[in-house]
């Protein structure tokens, strides 16, 4: 297939599965540039875009792309050379604009949907989101600076943005600006090569408010601190507010110079740790919510209790689970349907879409040479129980079928004597090789 083609059906796959406003910002104006050694490089018109893309949808893309190539891709976000003067990069934003918030949040930098709004607050990060809010109602007096940090994916960067976003809606005119440490490094780099380092300066000097995403980026980086340290005591003697993230606690960041580590402890330093349970349900519950997308309190309860991870992770998770439920068209999206998928038993039962109980429990049959009424009778025979777990298993993984109607095909049988089939099998498949072989072998035949 060729690159275009593939392309087109990715962009595809893609807008069933993003909100359209989301599809339209962030993936319609992207091109899948190469595709080689399974690796695909997709072009972006814009650095805000790479980022965001590969930070986000990555794994979206990525499912898509193996969807349409039936390969394990990689993917590279790269900037697109602009056609016209590097200058005029802003302008190819302004698609971006119309869908945000106002102008100034783009200068901003920050994400449209990092907002509070859309963070839950919880056990693990309440402390943090105190402090944030205690910056929106008196930024550059209550906290200055306020550090947090944290591991990966638990909302660091989420919430430093939603403070972001507040300041900007009380006051439109207030000069935010989100950065990564690395962009101001790389800034710097670049402004010292073309000796442009007053306009660098002025730049960052001007501010009202900065957030400085993971600092530990500098460590080790002499003259990016040096620099780094002169523009946060501008902006922090002028009453600026100066927000930062890192992995790590300032004085556990190897390599920082004490100056820095020590005005960096000079305000509030609060961590954000990984979700507890409470708080993975009331994510899961609220993704669900904002994407409109039904699923039942079991269901999200089962993946509270097993997405025991961060959250970038568990969105990960949810986001393979909508893809999937859409396209095998599952609402609301039910415990047993997350639990197949979540054991990583959904053997790809789009091919057999057509497949039926009764001929699933013949080839069943047949496999374990027997007769079909064996597997519906009474009979506590070794072989014949083997024979109708196995069967009661495929028939949930394979057709989809609940359990109460499972049970009704199996001789009238009731729906926890499938339900204990069905966990029997799945535990037995993990330390049984033959069996997973033998069940294999009977999904082959369908
Ligand atoms: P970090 O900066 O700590 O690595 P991010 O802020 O990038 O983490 O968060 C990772 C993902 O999880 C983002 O998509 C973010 O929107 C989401 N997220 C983080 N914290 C929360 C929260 N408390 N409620 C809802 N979503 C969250
Ligand atoms: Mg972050």
């Amino acid at each position: 297939m060729d690159l275009d083609r593939i392309w087109k059906n990715t962009q595809e796959e893609l807008r069933v599965v993003m909100a359209p406003a989301v599809f339209q910002t962030f993936v319609s104006k992207t091109q899948l540039t190469t595709l080689k050694d399974q690796t695909a490089t997709i072009a972006c018109p814009n650095s805000y875009l790479v980022d965001i893309n590969h930070k986000r949808y990555y794994d979206l893309f990525k499912n898509a792309l193996d969807n349409q190539t039936k390969a394990s891709i990689k993917i590279k976000f790269i900037l697109q050379q602009p056609i016209s003067s590097p200058s005029e990069d802003n302008d190819s934003l302004s698609p971006l604009l119309s869908y945000t918030a106002p102008p100034s949040s783009f200068s901003s930098n920050l994400h449209p949907q990092y907002i509070f709004d859309n963070l839950v607050v919880g056990n693990s990060n309440n402390y943090a989101y105190a402090a944030a809010q205690g910056i929106v109602n008196n930024p550059g007096l209550s906290y200055n600076p306020l550090f947090i940090w944290g591991g990966v994916g638990v909302g660091k960067t989420h919430l430093m943005q939603a403070v972001g976003h507040e300041l900007l809606k009380k006051n439109p005119n207030f000069k935010v600006k989100y950065f990564p440490a690395e962009t101001f490094g790389n800034e710097l780099i670049s402004a010292l090569k073309s000796k442009r380092m007053n306009q660098f300066k002025n730049k960052y000097r001007q501010l009202d408010c900065i957030l400085v995403d993971d600092i530990q980026f500098i460590a080790g980086k002499e003259y990016i601190q040096e620099e780094f340290f002169h523009t946060f005591n501008a902006l922090h003697m002028a009453g600026k507010q100066v927000i930062l993230t890192s992995d790590r606690k300032p004085d556990d960041i190897d390599q920082l110079k004490d100056r820095l580590v020590s005005r960096f402890l000079g305000g509030l330093t609060v961590d954000i740790q990984l979700p507890d349970y409470e708080m993975r349900l009331a994510i899961i519950n609220q993704k669900a919510e904002k994407k409109g997308i039904a699923i039942t309190s079991s269901a999200s309860q089962f993946l509270a209790e097993n997405l025991e991870s961060n959250i970038r992770d568990i969105e990960g998770h949810l986001q393979q689970l909508y893809i999937q439920a859409s396209t095998q068209k599952i609402s609301p999206i039910d415990i047993d349907f997350v639990q197949t998928l979540i054991n990583g038993t959904t053997a790809s039962s789009s091919s057999k879409s057509n497949l039926t109980p009764r001929h699933l429990i013949s080839v069943c049959a047949k496999h374990f040479n027997v007769k079909t009424g064996d597997l519906f009778g009474k009979s506590r025979q070794k072989d014949l129980v083997l024979a109708r777990h196995v069967t009661a298993y495929l028939l949930l993984t394979e057709t989809k079928l609940p359990l109460k109607q499972v049970g009704q095909l199996l001789g009238g049988r009731d729906h926890t004597s499938i339900m204990h089939a069905r966990d029997k099998i799945h535990t037995d498949l993990s330390t049984n090789p033959q069996l997973k072989k033998l069940i294999n072998q009977i999904k082959t035949s369908f």
